[in-house]
């Protein structure tokens, strides 16, 4: 039995989208490949709100995190994380060798805009990175205030991790003044695991090209220049992905931006609501995720035991992230997710609790 799935992704893929993962393949250089990588991208400009060049990855969202990282710091970066996955994009920093200091909080707060800027007034670093939507914790950080701050620092790369956020939540990234924003196909733009997207600014690419040691297949100056010459990858893409996309960004324009971040709003606020009655937020009140709540487990229930008997019923949570895998469970409210689909998971939560 298929079990619907409430985890912050993969989600639950609709028939008709998966379907399009069937379409019959064509030559990666081929015209009607060109016109479906130039189609996705100008559809993908407007749910990013840019202008900047978008870039497919056919890696998961961490290839293109890495690649960022990577690429476009010269001297050092400041990575502010806020959870687990801040702790990685800092990890990815190192590993490749590159110079990268982390400021955390603790787990539930969101970053301090005013740190930022206490930070990036050292001149020590020429790249910022930071989350969006913290997935492990439920936390969206304030990045309209922190991008009032980046604003002051030309020569600083902005990158921000929208992996899990990115078609469920108003991220205007042009407004922001954003030069790498990233996300995966498996959260909300509600498609299989298997390729990432960014959007790129020609500020990011000119630093590139500055840096060296950039690797190869993650080279961004390689990729950018593959993709502004001819809609086309240095490597094979996933077409199968690609034509999904495609189809699944029509689906999501025809519904409406404005239209799509209300749905999940509503349903964000639902799920809040619901774990305030029976158990307690995890994250600070001002700075809830619209795309996924982290629940702190008040009633010492076994969150492995509530998913099994939610399995039971065809239903999966998350546990939580890392350390805080008992201590908390997650719902994920992204994708295509209706009301309805929130008001099952919580019925069934209910009755499995007896609450
Ligand atoms: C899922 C997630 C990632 C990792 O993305 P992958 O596509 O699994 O590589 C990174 N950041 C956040 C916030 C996430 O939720």
């Amino acid at each position: 039995m298929h079990k619907q799935l409430f985890i912050p992704g993969p989600v639950d893929v609709r028939p008709d989208v998966l379907a399009k993962m069937a379409t019959p393949m064509i030559g990666h250089r081929s015209k009607d490949c060109t016109a479906l990588q130039q189609s996705i991208s100008e559809k993908m400009q407007q749910v990013f709100q840019t202008k900047n060049t978008i870039i497919l990855s056919t890696s998961s969202g961490s290839g293109l995190m890495e690649c960022a990282i990577r690429c476009c710091s010269a001297s050092a970066s400041a990575v502010f994380s806020v959870g687990a996955f801040g702790d990685r994009w800092h990890k990815m920093a190192l590993a490749n060798g590159k110079a990268s200091d982390k400021f955390s909080v603790p787990m539930g707060q969101a970053v301090d805009p005013a740190e930022v800027d206490k930070a990036l007034a050292t001149g020590k670093y020429d790249l910022l990175a930071v989350t969006h939507n913290e997935t492990s914790t439920g936390v969206e950080n304030p990045i309209a205030a922190i991008a009032e701050v980046v604003k002051k620092y030309p020569d600083v790369i902005f990158c921000i991790d929208a992996v899990s956020s990115m078609a469920g939540a108003d991220i205007p990234v042009d407004e922001w003044g954003v030069d790498i924003c990233i996300t995966s196909t498996q959260k909300c733009l509600g498609l299989p695991p298997g390729l990432a997207i960014a959007s790129v600014s020609e500020k990011a690419y000119e630093r590139a090209k500055t840096v060296p040691n950039r690797g190869l297949y993650f080279d961004l100056v390689e990729i950018y220049d593959k993709v502004k010459k001819a809609y086309q990858y240095p490597s094979t893409p996933s077409i199968a992905h690609m034509y999904a996309l495609d189809y699944q960004l029509d689906r999501i324009l025809e519904e409406g931006l404005e239209a799509r971040f209300a749905r999940h709003a509503e349903m964000a606020a639902y799920i809040q609501d619901w774990a305030r009655k029976y158990f307690a937020l995890f994250a600070d009140e001002q700075h809830l995720s619209k795309t996924v709540t982290c629940i702190a487990n008040t009633r010492g229930i076994s969150v492995a035991d509530l998913n099994k008997e939610l399995g039971a019923r065809g239903l999966t949570i998350s546990n939580g992230y890392g350390d805080l895998k008992e201590k908390t469970f997650r719902i994920a409210h992204m994708a295509d997710y209706t009301m309805e689909d929130m008001k099952k998971v919580t019925a069934a939560i209910e009755e499995v609790l007896g609450l």
